[in-house]
C-alpha cells in the first residue's frame, strides 16, 4: 500500500478527500495539530466506510507541520516500517480571510513557515511529489469572464498572498531540481455541501465567515438571518457570483491528481478546481430553501471589504489534464450539506 501523508487531514477538505484515496487502497498518514478540526472525522470516515478499509490503512498523529523534529519523526518512522512516505496532499492550513486581515503574521506563519519546514523534511526524506491546496483567491479577477490558470495573480488578502508564496517556493523548489518534483497546485474554488451520508461535513470551530456555513447555520435557527454582502453588483440580481463545487468531486480531484503525478513524468501543474458554472448568492439562497424546503431569512447589507462580483473557474485545463469533472450540482450540494447540518446541528 502506497503511504501518503495528508496534512490537515481531519479538517473539511481533507476529511473528504480521505475517502476515496482510502477506497483506492492507498495507505493514510493523517497529522493535524486540530487548530480547527477535530480528530473525531476520522472515526466518521470510519464509519462510512464500515469494513470496506483495513485499520492499518489509516494513522494518525496530533502535531503542527511547524514542529521539524514532529515531521522526521513521521517521515522516519514510515521509513522504518518499511512503508516511506511516497508523498503529500497538503491541506494543513490557516483558511479565515477576514483573520489573515486581522492577524496577518499569524498566516504567514502558519502556512507559509509551516510549507518551508514540511518541504524541507521532503526533501531531506526524497518525498517529491505533493499536491498542494491552493486558492481561487490568488486572482484578482475584476472580469466577468472564467478564470484561467494564466489569468493575472493579484490577491486582495495576507490569506491570498500565502497561497502565492507558497506556489512561489514550489515553483523554485521545482526548477532547483526538474527531475525529481511531482507538484499539483489545485486552486480551489467554493466548495461546500458534505459527504452524502451526513457523516462528515464542514465544522468550523469559530463563526463562520462562509456563504454556505453561513446558510446552514440560519436555517437550523443556531443564526437569526444571512446578511448578503451588496445588492447591486454589476450581475444578473446583483448579488455576487461564485463558482461552488461539492466537496465530494473536489476530494475527487485529488485522488485524479495524485495518480496523475504518479503516473507521468516530473512536472508542475496549476489547475483550477471548479464546474465552471457561476450561481449568485440570491439563487444560492433560494435553491437551497426549495430543495430542502426550509427558510433561511436574509437581509441586505453593506459589501465586505475586498469582496470581487465574479470568481469563476475557467476548468478546461484540470478536466482534460486529470480526466476528471464535476459530477453533483448545486441542489445536491444543498441537500448534503443540509444533511450534515441536521445530523450534527452542533458539529463532531
Ligand atoms: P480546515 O480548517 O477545515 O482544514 C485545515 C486543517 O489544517 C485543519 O484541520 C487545521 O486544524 C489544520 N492545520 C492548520 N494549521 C496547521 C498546522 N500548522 N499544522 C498542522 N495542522 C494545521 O480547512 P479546509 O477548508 O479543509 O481547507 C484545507 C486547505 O484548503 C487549506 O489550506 C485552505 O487554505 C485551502 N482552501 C480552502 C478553501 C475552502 O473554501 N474551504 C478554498 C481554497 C483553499
Ligand atoms: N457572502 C454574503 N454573506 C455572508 C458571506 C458571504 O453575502 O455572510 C457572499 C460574498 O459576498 C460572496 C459569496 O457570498 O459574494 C461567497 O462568499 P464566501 O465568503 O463564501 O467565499 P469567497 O468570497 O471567499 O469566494
Amino acid at each position: 500500500m502506497r503511504n501518503i501523508l495528508i496534512t490537515g487531514g481531519t479538517g473539511y477538505i481533507g476529511s473528504h478527500t480521505c475517502l476515496p484515496l482510502l477506497k483506492g487502497g492507498y495507505k493514510l498518514t493523517i497529522i493535524d495539530s486540530n487548530v480547527n478540526s477535530t480528530p473525531t472525522s476520522i472515526e466518521r470516515i470510519k464509519k462510512i466506510l464500515k469494513n470496506n478499509f483495513s485499520e492499518n490503512q489509516i494513522s494518525f498523529f496530533k502535531g503542527d507541520i511547524r514542529d521539524k523534529p514532529f515531521l522526521e519523526n513521521i517521515f522516519s518512522n514510515a521509513i522504518k516500517e518499511n512503508n516511506p512516505v511516497e508523498a503529500v496532499i497538503h491541506f494543513a492550513g490557516l483558511k479565515s480571510v477576514s483573520e489573515s486581515i486581522e492577524k496577518p503574521l499569524l498566516y504567514w506563519e502558519n502556512n507559509v513557515f509551516g510549507s518551508i519546514c514540511l518541504i524541507d523534511i521532503m526533501t531531506k526524506y526524497e518525498c517529491r511529489n505533493i499536491v498542494f491546496s491552493s486558492s481561487a483567491s490568488i486572482y484578482g479577477n475584476t472580469s466577468f469572464e472564467p478564470i484561467l490558470e494564466t489569468s493575472e495573480i493579484k490577491p486582495c488578502t495576507p490569506y491570498g498572498y500565502t497561497k502565492v508564496a507558497i506556489e512561489n517556493i514550489l515553483a523554485s523548489i521545482f526548477k532547483s531540481s526538474k527531475n525529481s518534483w511531482r507538484i499539483a497546485n489545485l486552486r480551489y474554488f467554493n466548495p461546500i455541501g458534505a459527504h452524502e451520508s451526513g457523516f462528515i461535513g464542514e465544522n468550523p470551530l469559530d463563526t463562520p465567515n462562509n456563504l454556505f456555513p453561513i446558510i446552514c447555520r440560519v436555517a437550523n435557527g443556531k443564526m437569526n438571518e444571512l446578511q448578503i454582502f451588496g445588492k447591486d453588483w454589476p450581475t444578473i440580481d446583483g448579488t455576487g457570483i461564485r463558482d461552488y463545487i461539492h466537496i465530494m468531486d473536489l476530494a475527487d480531484a485529488h485522488y485524479a491528481a495524485l495518480e496523475f503525478l504518479f503516473r507521468n513524468k516530473p512536472q508542475i501543474l496549476n489547475l483550477n478546481v471548479g464546474t465552471g458554472n457561476g450561481t449568485s448568492v440570491l439563487e444560492l439562497v433560494n435553491k437551497f430553501m426549495k430543495v430542502n424546503k426550509c427558510n433561511v431569512p436574509y437581509r441586505f447589507t453593506e459589501k465586505r471589504l475586498g469582496d470581487l462580483p465574479f470568481i469563476v473557474a475557467n476548468n478546461t485545463q484540470v478536466t482534460s489534464i486529470l480526466k476528471w469533472k464535476p459530477k453533483r450540482n448545486i441542489e445536491q450540494m444543498c441537500i448534503d450539506g443540509w444533511k450534515w447540518q441536521q445530523k450534527n446541528s452542533n458539529g463532531y
